[in-house]
């Protein structure tokens, strides 16, 4: 269920991998709080299962696989409807 306080809307992030960086630790995989990730069946050329996304839509921008990455292999962005969103919002 999502909550809604008047007209905030909720995050959305991109989400952008490299693979080639990836050495498939899992980390981003598990502590993704809305299971967006999955570590895919296909090797990058060191041999690792990079993560692929599963549930794009899932995404609240919470920035933390890209925190928790040891290899900064994956980073979010934030989609250009929230920024604009945003902008309208903090405004009175
Ligand atoms: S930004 Fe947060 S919700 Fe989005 S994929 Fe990373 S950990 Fe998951
Ligand atoms: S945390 Fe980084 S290195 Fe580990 S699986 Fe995810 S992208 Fe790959």
């Amino acid at each position: 269920m999502t909550i809604r306080f008047g007209n905030l809307r909720p995050k959305k992030g991109n989400i952008h991998i490299n693979k080639e960086r990836c050495k498939g630790c899992g980390f981003c995989v598990e502590f993704c709080p809305r299971d967006v990730l999955e570590l895919s069946e296909e090797f990058n050329k060191k041999g690792y299962h990079p993560p692929r996304v599963v549930k794009a839509d899932e995404c609240i921008y919470c920035q933390l696989c890209e925190a928790i990455c040891p290899e900064f292999a994956i980073f979010v962005t934030l989609k250009k409807e929230e920024e604009k969103g945003e902008e309208s919002e903090s405004r009175p």
